[in-house]
């Protein structure tokens, strides 16, 4: 099996992405190739973000690899908390916290769309490639449901009445923003591989 280095040491990412994946690649984590130290993030978009941890991995370790990005755009907050969905309540990255202010932000507006995005780069065989992935919905106004991770328990797909934390995980990961971006490096790769 064809291994791949996935720049994350996120455990439940890590898990979500296999299942999406399949049996194609074997993913391997930052701790499987000894990478321990905290990757730099510092880039001001989810695109280059992205980029800089998989330049970063690819730089010192010379293996394929790819990294992701993700953020949570919210139209009434001009975009926010973006590039800074995880840690937008302070550097300690506490989500029940980052959860909290996005409610309080968007107390008393009518407007509550938003969406996530996230952006996979790729360095496969020394080339940069980037996926994207897109899905859109409203931000509720209470918590909702125990699965699914960060900002899941109050967004709601557009479509359902049930937030990404009320979904089963296979349901959630194929229209997910997560999912749709890993459709199309798993596509990417696949065609690579025939
Ligand atoms: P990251 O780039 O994947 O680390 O994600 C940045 C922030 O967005 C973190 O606060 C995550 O908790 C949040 N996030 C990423 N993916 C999801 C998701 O699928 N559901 C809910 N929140 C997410």
């Amino acid at each position: 099996m064809e291994k791949i280095v996935f720049a994350t040491n996120n455990t439940h990412k890590l898990k979500e992405l296999q299942q999406i994946i399949g049996n194609r690649f074997e993913l391997l984590s930052l701790k499987d190739i000894g990478c321990l130290e905290e990757i730099p993030e510092t880039a001001e978009t989810i695109e280059e973000n992205s980029m800089q941890k998989a330049e970063y991995v690819y730089n010192k370790y010379k293996i394929d690899c790819f990294a992701d990005d993700t953020g949570l755009e919210i139209e009434a907050l001009e975009g926010r908390p973006g590039v800074y969905s995880a840690r937008y309540a302070g550097e300690e990255k506490n989500m029940e916290k980052n959860i909290d202010k996005i409610l309080n932000e968007l107390n008393g507006k009518e407007d509550r769309k938003a969406r996530f995005k996230t952006v996979i780069s790729l360095i496969y065989s020394g080339k940069k490639y980037q996926f994207e992935g897109i899905v859109t919905g409203d931000i509720i106004e209470e918590r909702r449901g125990k699965g699914g991770f960060g900002y899941d328990p109050v967004f709601m797909p557009q479509g359902y009445n049930i937030t990404f934390a009320e979904m089963p995980a296979d349901v959630k990961n194929k229209i997910s923003h997560r999912g749709q971006a890993v459709q199309k490096l798993v596509d990417f790769l696949s065609r690579e591989l025939i």
